[in-house]
């Protein structure tokens, strides 16, 4: 299958770059999305809002054409909004779901049809471990992550028998732009329910992304892969 033509949201920065990186080594054609600014130098750059149907549309279309339809998505394009409930609005809670869960649905959808063309596709859904412990003043950002993981199992359901695969991987606490404005007490929570005491790298989660993409994880399809460091295990 190799070169693939792999498609990473949010692969501008932090985890969505280290993923992209990840495939770009290993000889498969990446295509990044980002919303600002530039695309990082080596990739595919495809800039879209995973909010905007339409602008997907024709990001998918210019992949399409450049490296061919999607064999590996990896829905990662994802933000936090961190409020108590007392205090989140609607457009809070909902605006964040529409980026976080109904922005990988979108995604999904766009890319299947290709992949049933080839009886042949990765779906790669990336959480968190909010998504399986819950966290105070996160209840948008825990429900969206805990929402991908009913997303991929159905994913799984419809598409095994067509040759695709549909995973969830979610990262403990990673050191990225989106941590950066987590307090010091927060972050040291955090790490104190790590087993191995300090942050993820973004590598890290990217080696696990790019397995569950590959021939060797052939019988592998709704699972929810935790890479943690031990944050979250038990659950
Ligand atoms: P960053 O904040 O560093 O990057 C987020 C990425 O998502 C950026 O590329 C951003 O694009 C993109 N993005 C956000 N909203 C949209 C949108 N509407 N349309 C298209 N792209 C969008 O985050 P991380 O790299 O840390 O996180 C990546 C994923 O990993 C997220 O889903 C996050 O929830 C998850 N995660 C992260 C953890 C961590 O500790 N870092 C822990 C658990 C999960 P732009 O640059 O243009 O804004």
């Amino acid at each position: 299958m190799s070169p693939r033509s792999v498609f990473v949201t949010g692969g501008n920065r932090g985890i969505g770059l280290a993923v992209a990186r990840a495939f770009a080594a290993q000889g498969d054609r990446v295509a990044v999305s980002y919303r600002t600014g530039e695309s990082p130098e080596g990739f595919l750059g495809v800039q879209c809002d995973v909010t905007e149907t339409d602008s997907l549309d024709a990001a998918f279309g210019k992949i399409e054409a450049e490296q061919g339809p999607v064999d590996v998505l990896v829905a990662n394009a994802g933000i936090m909004r961190d409020k108590l409930t007392l205090a989140m609005s609607d457009e809070d809670f909902t605006g964040l779901l529409d980026t976080n869960l109904v922005g990988p649905f979108r995604c999904a959808r766009r890319a299947i049809p290709g992949m049933l063309e080839k009886r042949w596709g990765r779906l790669l859904f990336i959480s968190s471990f909010s998504g399986m412990l819950g966290s105070p003043g996160q209840a948008n950002y825990a429900a969206s992550k805990t929402g991908l993981t009913g997303l991929a199992r159905s994913l799984a359901r419809e598409l095994g028998k067509r040759g695709i695969t549909a995973n969830v991987v979610a990262p403990g606490f990673i050191d990225t732009d989106m941590v950066a404005t987590v307090s010091p007490r927060r972050r040291q929570e955090y790490l104190s329910m790590t087993a191995l005491g300090r942050p993820g790298r973004p590598e890290e989660v990217a080696n696990v992304v790019r397995f569950l993409a590959g021939q060797d994880a052939s019988f592998v399809t709704g699972a929810f892969i935790p890479v943690s460091g031990g944050l979250g295990m038990g659950i």
